[in-house]
């Protein structure tokens, strides 16, 4: 392993090539998905990047000595990381005023000087407006990468400004890649997954208490997948729900389907005979890409809903199920 998993390649190779032919833009927007290791991929990119030696491929390795690379874990001097201090802060002002001053320095190699914004959308507003400042004038030589999952969450401003990336979805083979032989058996290979389709594992103790609740869910799901019902009147049966029992349930139930369409069985679920049938015909039916979006809409949602006061719960319900209708009528 070199230090970057397969699916950051052509990504890699893409800025690298922009950079040889003198066309690397200033400002990077590159959204992933929790659990792909994009963060670490920055580091490994900004290290690449600033790197003074001539061989830049996908093989380059991050223990080349040269000067730059040399003290780039020790800290280099034209390269900056801002992120939350502490998990779910915000990021500051204060923070992105030293981004400024770091970019007003003479770069010390005579190179770029790089600065990674990780959870970017952690950005206050102040922070944001602060950011769009240096994003508009940008100094010479400087390169701001910014890293999220929640695009929505950006000052649209902001992400004007920047050249959005996505990271793309890692094939199961590219995930079974990783894992050592004892890993692939199959209750491992589902730990696995569900680890890696969101944070921890929900139990059924975090969902709504009635299997009956979930069973409605899965059929509100599965009926605006078959063109039928409306998202709008769907969405008024969950807004008497916790909203955390609404989100957990429906962001299990998706991770549920990736897994299934992988083969797996419903194990942790108590589902009626029905629901089971619904689920299953919806597992067979829609790409797993889908499925990703859907989570990734999950939880922009559940975002916005706990940090704006704006935000109704209903009006977040009412979004899920009309993006759930948009997409799956999209792929049939
Ligand atoms: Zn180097």
């Amino acid at each position: 392993m070199n230090g970057i998993y397969p699916w950051f390649e052509d990504l890699y190779r893409k800025i690298h090539l922009y950079k040889d032919h003198e066309k690397l833009g200033h400002a990077y927007l590159i959204l992933d998905h929790e659990g792909l290791g994009t963060s670490n991929f920055c580091f490994f990119l900004a290290q690449s990047l600033l790197c003074q030696a001539d061989n830049k491929s996908s093989t380059w390795e991050d223990t080349c000595q040269c000067q730059s690379c040399g003290i780039f874990k020790s800290g280099n001097p034209d390269f900056l990381l801002v992120e939350p201090r502490e998990e779910g802060k915000q990021i500051t002002i204060e923070q992105i005023r030293k981004v400024s001053h770091f970019f007003s320095l003479k770069s010390h190699y005579e190179g770029q000087k790089i600065c990674v914004v990780n959870s970017a959308e952690s950005m206050n507003t102040n922070a944001s407006n602060a950011l769009l400042k240096i994003l508009e004038e940008p100094p010479k030589n400087a390169l701001t990468i910014l890293l999220s999952q929640s695009v929505g969450l950006i000052a649209p401003t902001v992400r004007s400004r920047c050249q959005i990336m996505k990271v793309p979805e890692p094939s199961q083979d590219e995930i079974m890649a990783l894992l050592s032989p004892n890993e692939k058996n199959s209750f491992l290979l589902e730990r696995t997954g569900v680890s890696y389709f969101g944070n921890s594992f929900v139990g059924q103790d975090q969902l709504k208490s009635s299997p009956k609740e979930l069973d409605s869910l899965i059929e509100d799901l599965h009926t605006l997948a078959m063109k039928e019902g409306c998202p709008v009147s769907s969405a008024k049966k969950y807004s008497n729900w916790k909203s955390n029992e609404f989100f957990n349930s429906i962001e299990l139930l998706g991770r549920h389907l990736i897994l299934m369409s992988y083969g797996h069985e419903l194990k942790k679920l108590q589902l009626s005979t029905l629901a089971k049938k619904n689920f299953s015909i919806l597992s067979q039916a829609l790409p797993s890409d889908f499925v990703f979006e859907l989570i990734a809409d999950i939880s922009v949602q559940r975002n916005l809903f706990s940090r704006s006061p704006s935000v109704r719960f209903l009006d977040a319900i009412e979004t899920i199920f009309v993006q759930w209708v948009i997409k799956t009528r999209r792929s049939s």
